[in-house]
């Protein structure tokens, strides 16, 4: 029996149809006014309506979202990881409590559009496990309406903040999804190691590996190489991802390739937020030799910078527009690594628009997808299992 109707909702293949839904899953879509019984309905107006976006990288335990401003502080000396790390302490110790933060940046991804997550949480020697305890909570505390993955975090390294392999070890064993790593030859200066590490923990607990790697040039493709070369080895395809991977952005159009075509092969996803001041993954060349590239929002408004606003869409169009997508097919190509591809580089079930998949879409005021993206409407509602949780903009209460 259909609990609720939607009707009149325009899909991305164009055709406007009424969709049913019960117990929080599509039970049916079928042309608009079609005949069905239904205990309610909700007219979509002809309003397009999408899955749910997928924000595939956020820190939710170092935003400054809804806290006072913290204006952002340049390196002394050029772009430097570890002194970032250390301006990012200073600006915690000042900031709103971390669940008041954390509530904050979800019910604006939430706003938006996004119903499925994937944070980084710092893990490290410095912190310990206090950051995952604090997201752990507003997890549980959100559950309804937000599917939220947690990556343990080696913010300040694994070989050099001592105790930090067993903290990893523990915040698994606490209920973090993933293990995650940092640039392991920039800044541990020693990839194996660190590789040790991350893929030794996660083959422990039977998890997946997100890590970041802002190295370029062939020091960031050797790594991207060593990742993928584990992967395979653990059989761990399909569970492994590297946010940024910069050093993709700016090798030579065959090496590209020839590197795109190993990370198809591992089954290991590439993360981009696309962005604004340097080389990032090439969108178009690594989907074109199969590789699941999707995105995130990283950092909103925290000590590494001041931009961010949880609106998967608008990261749609920014991947678009750094990547100079411009036919129909480039931008539903961008919708993709917002929607689908996230899905798939979080393993997510019942995801999609078809019968059985959960009832977690948006309807957005645009025609289409390629409009959808380049307009970035804010007109929008967000349904979670069938039940509206957003709207405009702002929460639904
Ligand atoms: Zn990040």
């Amino acid at each position: 029996m259909t609990e609720i109707l939607f009707t009149n909702a325009r899909l991305a293949d164009g055709s406007l149809s009424d969709i049913g839904v019960a117990a929080g899953r599509i039970v049916s879509i079928a042309p608009a006014g079609a005949a069905s019984d239904a205990a309610r309905r909700t007219d979509i107006a002809g309003a397009l309506l999408v899955p749910a976006f997928v924000e595939g990288h956020i820190h939710l335990d170092t935003s400054f979202y809804g806290d006072k401003w913290i204006a952002h502080k340049p390196c002394t000396n050029g772009f430097d990881v570890h002194e970032r790390v250390a301006f990012q302490a200073e600006n915690m110790a000042q900031a709103a409590p971390m669940a008041e933060r954390a509530r904050n940046q979800l019910e604006l991804c939430v706003a938006n559009g996004s119903l499925q997550m994937r944070s980084h949480v710092m893990v490290d020697g410095s912190v310990g496990l206090k950051s995952l305890e604090t997201i752990l909570k507003i997890r549980e505390e959100y559950r309804d309406i937000i599917d939220i993955q947690l990556v343990a975090f080696p913010q300040s390294g694994i070989l050099k903040s001592p105790g930090t392999p067993e903290l990893l070890d523990e915040a698994v064993a606490m209920g973090a999804d993933l293990v995650g790593g940092l640039d392991p030859a920039s800044f541990d200066r020693d990839v194996q190691g660190h590789l040790d590490v991350v893929f030794g923990v996660a083959n422990k607990h039977g998890v997946g590996v997100d890590i970041h790697l802002h190295d370029f040039g062939t020091l960031g493709a050797f790594t991207v190489e060593e990742i993928c070369a584990r992967t395979v080895a653990l059989g761990m395809q399909g569970k492994v991802a590297i946010s940024h991977a910069y050093g993709l952005g700016n090798l030579d159009l065959d090496a590209a390739r020839r590197i795109g075509a190993k990370i198809a092969a591992a089954g290991v996803s590439i993360m981009t937020n696309a962005p604004g001041d340097h080389a990032f993954p090439p969108v178009a060349l690594l989907r074109g030799e199969g590789v699941n590239v999707f995105a995130g929002s990283d950092n909103i408004r925290d000590s590494w910078w001041p931009y961010g606003d949880g609106d998967m869409l608008g990261r749609a169009m920014m991947i678009g527009y750094r990547s100079g997508f411009y036919t129909d097919e480039e931008l539903s190509a961008a919708f993709d690594v917002v929607t689908a591809a996230g899905a798939k580089a979080l393993g997510l079930e019942g995801y999609g628009i078809a019968v059985g998949a959960k009832a977690d879409f948006v309807t957005l005021a645009a025609a289409h997808v390629p409009e959808a993206v380049v307009a970035v409407p804010k007109g929008r509602r967000v349904f979670r299992a069938g039940q509206l949780v957003a709207e405009n903009g702002a929460m639904a209460r």
